[in-house]
């Protein structure tokens, strides 16, 4: 056995320091001898970590060390996660956006998300779109089964409960960047000037906030509906490339039609689903839910008067698209948000309020010392048998 941290003689072959931590697995820490066969596993303490989400400003930042302030909160959480008390994964999200990252001081794309990942420890989340995909089809057969709409969130639609699990000493880099899944489904006029065009008419206009989430909701159906016909017609008309460069949503409508059993028509199967598209099932979808009202509060803050400096508001909503996709797909499932003031302020308007829907605590520069605070109580929380666990894992932990 390869030991990785020696602890001394060995019980069975008394073997000089020949003897200690081998590897670090569930919740238990192998230990065994370099000379003979001897093994235990000492059990470790079951512990559930607190999950935080650092956008992808963060990990910039703090990998730029422009401003020691995110250089220093970066120090902090690698402590904190080492303590096996947080987890801070990362997604394909973060993937996507350093994929575009043009680089820094010399450094590359590749450095950066080299970064993110050790900050991570490894941890990730499931893919974006799976997560969006597995909430609506929980939905749908909740809806179908004629049960209530409210969603519950279950972690693991999210990400593998393996990350509450003791770290190993080493990180197994999966290294696989699926590339443009998410780029091909954020085309569709994504861009920060397309979006800030549009602010003059969202000023003025005479909808209501609830109206807006409506509206939402619907464009949000309809684009699934629309991706699938076009895939559906592109394929009838014999075009293989639509297999492969169809936008992932158009798969959305697909799923749905699985869950039917081939006795029911097609006409009630398309009707079950344009039902659910208008239901309070598909509107309680949490990646939407936040999404729609996103946009909602953007609208009502136009109205009362915010950002009419346009090369300001081009600046100010630069990673807009992608900041939701980090939040609407990825908050509910977290203790804890780090993400600029901007996205913050809407987050924390009462229309959204995802500390109350969600539970989701939001850390910005607006309430920095908060995150300290947050991290601290963390660390103070940590029971005894947490501690004892800690130095038989990682013996050279300082506590
Ligand atoms: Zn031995």
């Amino acid at each position: 056995m390869l030991v990785t941290h020696v602890l001394g003689d060995c019980p069975k072959c008394r073997g000089k320091l020949q003897y200690g931590n081998v590897t670090v697995k569930g919740f238990g820490v192998l230990r065994g001898c370099e000379n003979c066969s001897y093994s235990i596993t000492i059990p470790l303490p079951k512990i559930k970590k607190k999950i935080l989400y650092l956008d992808q400003f963060f990990f910039s930042s703090a990998f730029k060390k422009h401003d020691p302030r995110f250089v220093k909160a970066a120090g902090r959480i690698r402590e904190i996660s080492a303590s096996q008390l947080l987890v801070v994964p990362f997604s394909t999200i973060h993937e996507d956006e350093t994929h575009q990252w043009r680089g820094f001081d010399g450094k590359n794309k590749e450095d950066l998300m080299e970064f993110i990942k050790s900050t991570s420890r490894g941890h990730q989340f499931k893919l974006a779109y799976d997560v969006e995909e597995s909430q609506i089809l929980k939905a749908f057969q909740v809806f179908l089964a004629n049960k209530p709409e409210i969603f519950d969130l279950e972690e693991r639609i999210a990400i593998d409960p393996d990350v509450h699990e003791w770290d190993d000493y080493f990180r197994i880099d999966v290294g696989r960047y699926l590339g443009d899944i998410e780029l091909i489904r954020s085309l569709k006029n994504q861009s920060v000037e397309t979006l800030v065009d549009l602010f003059p008419g969202w000023r003025i206009s005479t909808t209501t906030f609830d109206q807006n989430v409506k509206l939402e909701m619907q464009e949000a159906a309809k684009s699934y509906m629309e991706s699938y016909f076009k895939y559906i017609a592109r394929i009838a008309s014999g075009d293989v490339n639509a297999l492969f460069d169809s936008p992932i949503t158009s798969q959305v409508v697909q799923l749905l039609l699985f869950c039917f059993s081939k006795e029911i028509p097609q006409d009630q199967q398309w009707r079950k689903i344009s039902d659910f598209f208008i239901s309070p099932h598909f509107s309680e979808i949490p990646h939407l839910w936040i999404s729609a009202r996103i946009f909602a509060v953007l609208k009502k803050k136009l109205k009362q008067g915010a950002y009419t400096n346009r090369d300001r508001a081009l600046t100010h909503f630069k990673g807009f698209f992608k900041d939701i996709s980090h939040i609407a797909t990825y908050a509910p499932y977290c203790d804890a948000f780090v993400m600029d003031n901007a996205m913050a302020s809407i987050v924390a308007d009462p229309d959204i309020h995802l500390e109350s829907r969600y539970g989701t605590k939001i850390f910005s520069l607006n309430n920095w010392e908060q995150l300290f605070i947050w991290l601290d109580d963390l660390e103070a929380s940590m029971s005894q048998e947490h501690r004892e666990g800690l130095i038989a894992a990682y013996p050279s932990t300082s506590l």
